[in-house]
């Protein structure tokens, strides 16, 4: 496949997912990511992580059949893609010394990623003003996952995944407490319990601190790449969608942080997420991701995908039915991107390093191709 026939394939999978035989598991059911879905990877070698739908909503998504065939390795797109299950880590039958299983402390995201939610709650939530498409609390509340995670039992797991030699970057996120600090004290704890045992490559997230120290803070800790997302560029979208970090952070204090990160990061890890299909000013949304790729921050733009339990669950994405349309305005993506000679592959950390749910490593590796033919 060419770098066009990849990108389409992914943007594909990501907005129209997939549906799998009854028979088969659709994910995990909560968290800080998108959920719902499952890993695999695509002819390039990269991973995407497929919502997989059913019923109703597989019809509304135009989702095509994924199915296994004799090959347990193999599944089939459509009929007629290959794409390459992602085993399951054998590190997730390990335990904690108080029994914890390790696939409750953290998770493979992609094939390389180990990603965990640090502390499983938000103050959003508390105040009735969380952001429409999270999940945060659910994971903990079904039993899938604990609150708060020790710092110790996150670093025995990124260990372990090490030593099996699965991951080679780890992200950190967390939902956002009362305290000033955004949670970022909680997340310095973690890195630092990694950086006794690993050097291992750290993303970590969070909403923008009060105190823009803390950001040197985390970056003395030992992290190698920082997100702080805005969700969209859009004002009016960001009201209705995000109301508790609408009225927290306003985007002039998401751009001061960036570019306070990027004292302390180099380019390309200091990243936001910028959503697409909540019906947002889609020039508006290519202007902001042109003046942050400009100034080397990584705008990891991705699809939305309604989850169950969030308020979006019955929301229809604005790039349903769109097809053409959702690949031209990932080529725009793709060619800021090149523009600013920031490639997705060459960072250590963040979302992007993984990849699972964002079409931008496609999107850039389209913008190459064509600037080399
Ligand atoms: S800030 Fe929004 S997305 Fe993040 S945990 Fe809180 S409610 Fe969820």
């Amino acid at each position: 496949m060419d770098a066009e026939e990849i990108l389409h394939l992914k943007i594909r999978l990501l907005t129209e997912g997939a549906t799998l035989p009854e028979s088969e598991y659709g994910g995990r059911k909560g968290g800080a990511g998108p959920v719902g879905g499952r890993y695999f990877l695509l002819p390039n070698g990269r991973a995407c992580g497929i919502p997989i739908r059913s019923g109703e909503q597989a019809i509304l998504y135009n989702s095509a059949p994924l199915i296994p065939t004799e090959n347990p390795a193999v599944w089939l797109y459509d009929g007629i893609i290959e794409l390459q299950a992602i085993p399951r880590p054998r590190f997730y039958d390990l335990k904690t010394p108080d029994g914890i299983p390790y696939y409750q402390i953290a998770l493979l995201h992609g094939d390389r990623t180990l990603a965990t939610t640090v502390y499983q709650s938000c103050r959003y939530w508390s105040h009735g003003t969380q952001c429409k498409f999270c999940t945060i609390p659910l994971s903990y509340r079904s039993g899938d996952t604990v609150l708060e995670k020790n710092p110790r039992n996150i670093a025995d797991v990124v260990l372990a995944a090490e030593q099996e030699g699965v991951i080679d970057n780890v992200l950190l996120t967390t939902g956002t407490p009362e305290s000033e600090d955004m949670g970022i004290e909680r997340l310095i704890r973690v890195i630092e319990a990694i950086r006794e045992i690993s050097q291992i490559p750290i993303g970590v997230q969070f909403e923008p601190p009060i105190d823009k120290n803390e950001i040197h803070a985390v970056s003395n800790a030992g992290a190698t790449a920082v997100g702080m997302h805005i969700e969209t560029a859009d004002d009016a979208v960001r009201e209705e969608i995000c109301p508790g970090k609408f009225q927290y952070g306003p985007l002039d204090l998401y751009k001061l942080s960036w570019q306070y990160a990027l004292d302390y990061f180099p380019k390309g890890h200091v990243s936001t997420f910028i959503l697409h299909g909540l019906g947002e000013d889609l020039e508006k949304t290519l202007s902001l991701i042109r003046e942050l790729a400009d100034v080397g921050i990584m705008p990891v733009v991705t699809p939305v995908r309604p989850s169950h339990g969030s308020q979006l669950a019955n929301f229809k994405p604005t790039y349903v039915g769109k097809l053409n349309e959702t690949l031209s305005f990932y080529q725009e993506v793709g060619k800021i991107l090149f523009d600013s000679g920031l490639n997705p592959e060459a960072t250590l950390a963040g979302c992007h390093r993984c990849g699972g749910c964002t079409p931008i490593q496609e999107a850039y590796d389209w913008a190459a191709s064509i600037e080399t033919l």
